[in-house]
């Protein structure tokens, strides 16, 4: 099964479990694909305006695991929540939404970028202090690895945009995690402003969910680190949202990125480095298991964090 095939299944198998809604239509190859957003359906009665844990993959159509994590991941709550009445009080406080797949085309033609060449997360109007030159984002030519687009901003990030727009507007505050794959041996959780070395907005509360889950998890696998410390970069949609969120006054918003380190798969198997998917995807299926063992615990982690929000975040949360 492929991974746009994984995502119909899913939705198929928790239809009564899931609110589905379609962002955008985009297209390739005569072939139309929606980017959809799905939302669990709570259990007994929500509170209004719940704090909202925003789950986002397939941003970058290579980086295909960060899919099959997120879906793990949700049927493991929708799972767990028919019997657990704990987890059940959780999801009447936090609401979990997901758009697990941004990018279709990108994940139909098994590239990073989108069908028109245009690489998402370098796609924003916000300018970095110093981009790293071709991988922070260049208008050279589409045919290139990074390329930002020239005009109108891609379907897929108005899409983005948007629906982070609507969910900021109906929570009291939100955690989006961007799963991503390819950079580096270890695990990263990277908090926003790839644009600059300042600290991003909101850096107590960042500092506040690292040293928890140092606390609650001492043995977890992750380097908790500003993206900025590894490149800098134009064009971060994340970084805009945030940037867009500060100018309206809207709710606490912290965007965080999970980066699965590849370069451990590639050395358990080298040869990979040569095929396509090498570099972003584990192809053996323990390893595809593992990836999603693995980070089940900080997700479960982040959907505690946003059901105390009141409690994790002090005054701020309003
Ligand atoms: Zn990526």
């Amino acid at each position: 099964m492929n991974t746009l095939e994984e995502i119909t299944s899913f939705t198929s198998r928790y239809r009564d479990d899931l609110m589905r809604s379609r962002l955008e239509t985009v297209s390739c190859e005569d072939r139309n694909f929606d980017i959809q957003l799905l939302e669990l359906k709570p259990h007994g009665r929500p509170q209004k305006n719940r704090f909202t844990l925003l789950l986002v993959a397939g941003v970058h159509g290579l980086e295909t695991i960060g899919v099959t994590v997120l879906l793990h991941y949700l049927s493991h709550l929708i799972e767990n929540a028919r019997w657990n009445d704990a987890l059940k009080r959780s999801l009447a406080s936090a609401r979990i939404v997901a758009i697990p797949a941004l990018n279709p085309t990108g994940i139909f033609q098994g590239r990073r970028a989108t069908a028109e060449g245009i690489d998402l997360m370098r796609n924003a109007p916000v300018a970095a202090e110093k981009p790293v030159p071709l991988l922070g984002g260049h208008q050279f030519s589409p045919m290139l690895p990074y390329y930002s687009g020239t005009g109108d901003l891609a379907l897929e990030s108005r899409a983005l945009i948007r629906a982070v727009k609507n969910l900021l507007d109906t929570s009291s505050g939100m955690i989006a995690l961007d799963l991503h794959s390819g950079f580096g041996a270890r695990d990263r959780v990277w908090t926003p402003w790839s644009m600059s070395s300042a600290l991003p907005p909101h850096w107590n509360h960042y500092l506040a969910i690292e040293k928890a889950l140092n606390e609650s998890f001492p043995d977890h696998v992750y380097k908790f680190e500003r993206q900025s410390d590894s490149y800098q970069t134009n064009g971060d949609l994340w970084d805009y949202l945030l940037l867009e969120n500060q100018n309206l006054g809207g709710p606490l918003f912290l965007p965080l990125a999970l980066e699965m380190g590849s370069w451990n798969w590639l050395k358990k198997a080298p040869w990979r480095a040569f095929t396509k998917l090498g570099w972003f995807h584990p192809v053996a299926p323990h390893r595809v298991s593992r990836a999603c063992r693995r980070h089940t615990t900080l997700l479960d982690f982040l959907v505690s964090v946003c059901a105390n929000s009141e409690k994790f975040f002090g005054q701020e949360v309003s």
